[in-house]
């Protein structure tokens, strides 16, 4: 199988701007910059999302996302982070390499847009709430 670009980035056949790395953990920017500070943090062992990386795993992402996202705010002034992992291509997902946002926020109209309707109307709460607790 043909590694993902994340897996390159992480054996070094491709650069990367780097800002954290340990035995498990890589974080570098986003070659994009949605805004000014945009950070990817991978796990080093391939995970194709969120749901299928082993919850040790996991965690270590999260702390290193938490720690850039605090530096954010301290260092460029951000107002707000948005913290953001995209699970398949249906939520977006175009790299299948397990990675979490970490998206410095200045102003609501700064480059990244996430939009929540509400769809509620017509949806049997209870219902739906009731099958999902009893399914997890
Ligand atoms: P997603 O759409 O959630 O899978 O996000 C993939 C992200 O990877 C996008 O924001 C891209 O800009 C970013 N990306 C793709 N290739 C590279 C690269 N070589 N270096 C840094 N970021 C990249």
């Amino acid at each position: 199988m043909e590694k993902d670009i994340f897996c390159k980035i992480i054996d070094g056949e491709i650069p990367c701007y780097k800002i954290y790395e340990d035995q498990d953990v890589l974080a570098f920017l986003d070659i994009s910059q949605v805004t000014k500070g945009h950070v990817l943090v991978v796990p080093k062992e391939h995970y194709e999302t969120f749901l299928s990386t082993p919850q040790e795993t996991m965690h270590k992402v999260m702390d290193i996302a938490q720690r850039i996202g605090q530096v954010e705010i301290k260092l460029l002034g951000a107002k707000g982070v948005n913290i953001l992992t995209n699970c398949y291509e249906a939520a977006g997902q175009s790299v299948p390499h397990f990675h979490v946002h970490v998206i410095p926020r200045y102003e609501k109209r700064d480059g990244f847009i996430l939009e929540m309707k509400d769809n509620s109307k017509g949806l049997n709460l209870p219902q739906l709430a009731e099958d999902i607790k009893n399914t997890l």
